[in-house]
């Protein structure tokens, strides 16, 4: 394994229409690295995270996953999407399939596994995350705590070299967001290379590396945890900060 960035954006820009989304961003991330990315709502956190897979095409700049160019179409696009696992807020499982099938689709489907061994993979990974016991349940049995260890289960089917989680807590009851972060701290001790965008705090101290403040499409400052809590340096950082903490 090399020792370059997993992920590198290089001048990053992206326009919705007039609206300026990514700024000319530049951002590594190196290979079981957790980068926390948080910043106020509409700075740019989601398409930032879109774009590392290209849920959306950026207008200029570069963006390489692991030594490569992010490809354009075809089966190559493909490849990088199940490199590249994606968590969201919400989970998007299929509703008329069983938890169990929901984890067993992608490296069937995609990846043409054979089933035997996708099982055996898919219920691992299930009671890595508590799910077990529930494998032959349908999503909508589940609480949505459940639900999105679940959709992560998914995503490791994959064997992902990254995982992306764009709020993946945010739309979960209180009490059920603990149960999530403790897989996602319990990967990130694991060595996955992660970027998450939370507004978990705690989260962000304790599991990241990393942490990546943007604001206005612009990444304005990253520091490691403790010292951008304790010290941040710009003032729309410090503003955010006392806002939310
Ligand atoms: P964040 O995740 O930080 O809240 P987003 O990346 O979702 O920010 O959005 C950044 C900006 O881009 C926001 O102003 C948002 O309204 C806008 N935006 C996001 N997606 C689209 C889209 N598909 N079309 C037009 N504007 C969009
Ligand atoms: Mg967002």
């Amino acid at each position: 394994m090399s020792d370059e960035a997993l992920i590198v954006l290089e001048n990053v820009n992206k326009w919705f229409g007039p609206l300026h989304v990514l700024n000319d961003v530049s951002l590594s991330v190196a290979r079981g690295e957790v980068v926390v990315v948080i910043g106020p709502s509409g700075s740019g956190k989601s398409t930032l995270c879109r774009s590392i897979n290209r849920l959306e095409p950026i207008n200029s700049g570069t963006i390489t996953f692991d030594g490569k160019p992010l490809p354009a179409e075809g089966k190559a696009l493909a490849r990088l999407r199940s490199e590249v696992g994606m968590v969201f807020q919400s989970f998007n499982l299929f509703a008329h399939k069983t938890i169990l099938q929901n984890v067993m689709l992608g490296p069937i489907k995609v990846r043409k596994e054979k089933s035997v061994e996708v099982r055996e993979r898919a219920m691992s990974l299930l009671d890595r995350v508590g799910i077990g016991n529930q494998a032959e349940k349908y999503p909508a049995q589940l609480s949505g705590g459940q639900q999105q260890r679940v959709a992560i289960a998914r995503a490791l089917a994959m064997q992902p070299k990254a995982l992306l989680f764009d709020e993946p807590t945010s739309a979960l009851d209180p009490e059920m967001v603990g149960e999530v972060l403790d897989v996602m701290t319990s990967l990130a001790r694991e060595g996955m290379t992660m970027v998450v965008v939370t507004h978990e705090m705690g989260f962000a101290r304790h599991a990241a590396n990393r942490v990546v403040f943007m604001a206005d499409g612009q990444l304005v400052e990253q520091a490691a945890p403790a010292e951008f809590f304790a010290n941040p340096k710009s003032d729309r950082a410090k503003d955010f900060l006392s806002k939310i903490l």
